[in-house]
Parts: structure tokens; C-alpha cells; sequence
């Protein structure tokens, strides 16, 4: 336990280390061109919190904070419990969701999730529990981020005492599950989250390759709204403005850099079955490098986990808190007409979303 949270401490502590000391400049130069672009520095798994470690830190948090309730909303193919985070102060009140890990080796914005929760028992984030519910469903994919899955897993090319992957135990893409929902991960979302709770905003975090750029810069991430013809253009109009708030409060850092991304239009995927089926508005937010691939140049190595887990705790920050405010109705979404669309350098084929 002691160590668990050891481990979250230095992770923050790096992050902040990172804005503090470090400053703007230096920080632009890393996440363009900084160490970890060729072969990506060290990629390790052994530096990630497992899942055991997560649920350890959540029931911990959870017997700290008198405003946190953790439940479980089902299990994995492999029978781990999936966590659901709730800080609902009153039902009436706006609700916001965010979802980690769908894909197994896209961690660090669980890290960055679990971060922010020990943010919210703080006593500094009153005034935001006060006014936005909060629900976090962290580490969805806990069997492909524990690469405990039934198909091997060889050819992968991170170090550390495991694998990660992209798929689920039974090698189904779980972001595109969300028409049939035959998984069972996909199935706990739903039905105990989904169809339990009225969710306003969700933001479904996820990593992408580490060779996307926007003006000829590297980003830190890309962000897109739902691009499905059958959602009601004014929760696509609240999903920009959920865009608008991640883009400002990110992008200003100095370290941040976002692009647009580029994103298909089929609801099997969460961005856009949930805005359809639910009225959800809802924004994807595809950070920069991935814990663990079989492909060369898609994983980034342990010296970009602070800014990236920084960033997942900026983006959870300020949307609460322009939500909690209610700040978020005035952002401006005119960004977005200029925001170009990221592209990508060569020699990288990623996967998507
Ligand atoms: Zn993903």
C-alpha cells in the first residue's frame, strides 16, 4: 500500500518538477523534439501502476475522502473488478465522465486519472465537487493492461514484468463495441453507467502513436468531438465546447500541443455511439505515445510520463471546474474552424482512436 502510493507521489512530483523547474521553453523543446523521439527513450511497463496497485491506491483514497464512493461495475473477460469513481454531491447538479484504458496499453491517462483524484481529497477542489458530479471509470481494459489476454504476445516490445496491449482478453477493440456490446467490459459501462447515471459531458481518454504533428510540431495530443451524422448538433455543439476548454487550458502551457484529430464516423465507437445513444456530449482526447506496441515508434519511453500525466490532470481540472463554474456555456468553439488536423511523419502506422 505505502508503496503504492509512494509510486503516485513521485509520479506527481515529476510532473510538477517538470512545470515548475523547467519552465515553458525547454519544456516546448521536449515534447517536439526532445529525447524520447528517436526509439522513444526506455519503454518500460515496470514503472506503470498494475492493476492491483490501482485498486489499492482507489479503496484507499476512497476510506480518505469523505465525498468518494468506489463501486463495482463489472467485470473484466478475466474476472478483475471494474471501478467506478463517483463524487456526486447532488443529482440535479451537471455530471461529467471520464474513461481510461479502453485500450490496455494507453495508460498514463489512468495514472494521470488517479492523480486527479487524489487532487479532489485535497480540500482544494471544493468549490469544484460543489458544482459538477464527477464520475472516473479508470483502467476499463484492466486484462489487455495487465497483458493477461488469451492470444501472445511476443512480438511486444516494451521491457518490464509485463505486456500491454489494445485489445481485451478476448482480442476485441473495446472502443468498437459500442453498438452490440457483446463485451463484457463494454457491457459494465453501459449498463451500470451509462444507463445508471444522466452523464452531460464525457471525455474518453485515450494515446496514439508519437509521430503526429500540427504546424510542423510534434503534438502533445489531438482532440475530437462526435463526427457521427446522427448526433444532435447541439451536443456536438457542447462537445466543442468541451474541446474548447481542454484546447485553452492545455495548448497555453507551453508544453502542450494540439492538433485535431483524425477520427471515423462510426458508432461502434465510444465518441460517437455514446453522443447518439445517450445525448452525450462528448470529446476524445488521443495523447502522444503509447506504454507498450508491437510496431517500432508507437510507444514513448518513461522521461514523457510527466508532461503526459500532467496533461490528463490539466484536461480533469479544468473541464470540472469550467463545468462546476459554469464557465463551460460561454467557451468559444470557433477554434475549431482553424484548429488544423494533425498529420503524420512517416514511418509510423499507428492504431486509430
Ligand atoms: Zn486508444
Amino acid at each position: 500500500m505505502r508503496k503504492t502510493l509512494a509510486t503516485f507521489r513521485t509520479l506527481a512530483a515529476g510532473a510538477l518538477a517538470l512545470a515548475v523547474v523547467a519552465g515553458p521553453a525547454p519544456l516546448a523543446q521536449a515534447v517536439g523534439e526532445g529525447p524520447n523521439y528517436d526509439g522513444n527513450g526506455q519503454i518500460t511497463t515496470s514503472k506503470l501502476a498494475t492493476y492491483d496497485q490501482m485498486v489499492s491506491f482507489l479503496k484507499d483514497q476512497d476510506a480518505r475522502q469523505s465525498a468518494m464512493e468506489l463501486e463495482v461495475i463489472g467485470q473484466t473477460v478475466k474476472g478483475r473488478d471494474i471501478h467506478l469513481v463517483k463524487y456526486i454531491s447532488d443529482p440535479a447538479k451537471p455530471t461529467i465522465l471520464y474513461l481510461t484504458q479502453q485500450h490496455g496499453n494507453e495508460q498514463l491517462t489512468t495514472e494521470g486519472a488517479l492523480e486527479f483524484v487524489k487532487h479532489l481529497g485535497t480540500g482544494k477542489s471544493e468549490d469544484i465537487l460543489d458544482g459538477v458530479n464527477i464520475l472516473i471509470v479508470p483502467m476499463l481494459n484492466a486484462d489487455g493492461a495487465m497483458g493477461d489476454v488469451n492470444f501472445p504476445l511476443d512480438d511486444y516490445l516494451a521491457t518490464g514484468d509485463r505486456n500491454m496491449t489494445r485489445y481485451n482478453a478476448e482480442e476485441v477493440d473495446l472502443n468498437r463495441d459500442h453498438v452490440d456490446k457483446v463485451q463484457p467490459e463494454t457491457q459494465a459501462l453501459h449498463n451500470n453507467v451509462m444507463r445508471k447515471y444522466t452523464v452531460d459531458y464525457m471525455i474518453d481518454l485515450h494515446h496514439q502513436g508519437t509521430r503526429s504533428e500540427r504546424d510542423g510540431k510534434l503534438v502533445s495530443g489531438s482532440i475530437l468531438y462526435p463526427t457521427t451524422p446522427n448526433a444532435d448538433p447541439a451536443v456536438v455543439e457542447k462537445s466543442k465546447q468541451l474541446g474548447a476548454v481542454v484546447f485553452n487550458n492545455v495548448d497555453s502551457t507551453g508544453w502542450g500541443h494540439l492538433g485535431k484529430y483524425v477520427g471515423g464516423s462510426a458508432e461502434t465507437i465510444s465518441r460517437n455511439g455514446i453522443a447518439v445513444e445517450y445525448d452525450i456530449a462528448t470529446l476524445l482526447f488521443e495523447m502522444r505515445g503509447m506504454s507498450d506496441h508491437y510496431a517500432d515508434g508507437v510507444a514513448l519511453g518513461l522521461r514523457s510520463n510527466g508532461y503526459l500525466i500532467q496533461q490528463t490532470v490539466t484536461t480533469l481540472t479544468a473541464t470540472a471546474a469550467a463545468i462546476a463554474d459554469g464557465s463551460i456555456a460561454d467557451a468559444d468553439t470557433s477554434f475549431w474552424d482553424s484548429l488544423a488536423t494533425q498529420t503524420s511523419r512517416p514511418g509510423e502506422e499507428a492504431d486509430g482512436e
